[in-house]
């Protein structure tokens, strides 16, 4: 098979490559185009995920079809964004017919469930990675950025911490547990539901938004530096699921809600009194903590006092730039 048949047997015939509200062309010409409504602005981002960096090479490519599309989806969810299209660039050492088709079908379920169409991308022969760039829309000046959190505001998450690093051990084999336990957990690492309505909710509300990544820590540093503000973390705050804390205990539970990394729940900077009416309309909001005056991110224990670690999340490089 060679590279037009791949693109056309797994992604083009796709159904979810079959065009969409505000998709105008999609796979098949030399760009797709998309058509964005009068006052609306385009929201892009990218995630690359390399085999053996962000998934273990072998894995289940069904799982890794949806979870690739998940990750990105989350960043427009994060920008309170409208998703539209995506586009897949695959990189892969062999054309293998089983794992082509069950990856696009993981890919295409997850298109569905966030409705986004797949409008393009590009095929190439190498070490196995996956590239997604997704497009969304919002209208023009309302996308949730980092920089707005002022004094005063409410940090919430839009949901439990620490579920995908406590999966991690489930998905790399070195630990087992029941089904109970390990079915959510997994189902949290594979296929993270991004928070696109929450996203929209929080539009005209929220200061500040991004989505969680590399860890709380580390990502609240990003919206702290931003915002050029301080943020508090009340460490008996954070959300856990009882999985979580059935499988590693209430302390383990912790530092993977803090410091470890894949939960794509939404992190945001909300003005006190916005909360109340988001709650009554059901939305999963949890209050961990404040912002203040000041720069940079603060844990605290249950009796206010400073306990934050040195170490914060996942980043590539730092090992070669320390
Ligand atoms: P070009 O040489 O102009 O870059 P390609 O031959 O790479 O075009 O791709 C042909 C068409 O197929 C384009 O519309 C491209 O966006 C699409 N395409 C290529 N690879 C993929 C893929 N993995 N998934 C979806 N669409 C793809
Ligand atoms: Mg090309």
């Amino acid at each position: 098979m060679g590279e037009f048949e791949l693109i056309r047997n797994y992604f083009a015939a796709a159904p979810c490559a079959q065009g969409g509200e505000g998709i105008a062309l999609g796979i098949g010409d030399d760009c797709a185009l998309l058509a964005l409504p009068v006052g609306e602005q385009l929201a892009i981002s990218t995630d690359t995920l390399v085999a053996g960096v962000h998934f273990s090479d072998p894995c289940d490519p069904f799982l890794l079809g949806q979870r690739s599309l998940a990750v990105a989806v989350s960043d427009l969810a994060a920008m309170g964004a409208n998703p539209l299209a995506f586009t897949l660039a695959l990189t892969t050492p062999t054309v293998d017919a089983d794992w082509l088709q069950r990856y696009a079908q993981g890919l295409n379920l997850m298109a569905q469930r966030c409705g986004v169409g797949l409008v393009g991308g590009d095929t190439t022969r190498g070490p196995l990675s996956l590239t997604l760039t997704v497009f969304g829309r919002v209208p023009a000046g309302q996308a949730l950025t980092r920089s707005g959190a002022q004094p005063g505001d409410l940090l919430c998450v839009g949901g439990e911490l620490g579920n995908a690093a406590g999966a991690l051990p489930l998905v790399l084999g070195q630990r087992s547990a029941d089904a109970t336990i390990a079915e959510p957990l997994l189902a949290h690492y594979w296929s993270p539901q991004p928070q696109l309505a929450l996203g929209l909710a929080l539009r005209g509300k929220a200061t500040s938004a991004m989505d969680i990544s590399d860890g709380l820590l580390a990502d609240c540093g990003h919206i702290a530096k931003a915002s050029s503000v301080s943020l508090l973390i009340e460490r008996q705050q954070l959300p856990l699921s009882g999985a979580l804390l059935a499988f590693v205990g209430d302390d383990e539970a912790r530092v993977a809600a803090l410091s470890g990394g894949d939960d794509y729940v939404l992190a945001f900077t909300l003005p006190p009194s916005e909360l109340a009416p988001l709650l009554a309309d059901g939305w999963p909001i949890h209050v961990i903590g404040r912002v203040e005056a000041g720069q940079g991110v603060t844990l605290l224990d249950g009796n206010g006092q400073d306990i934050t670690p040195a170490i914060r999340g996942y980043q590539h490089f730092r090992e070669t730039l320390e």
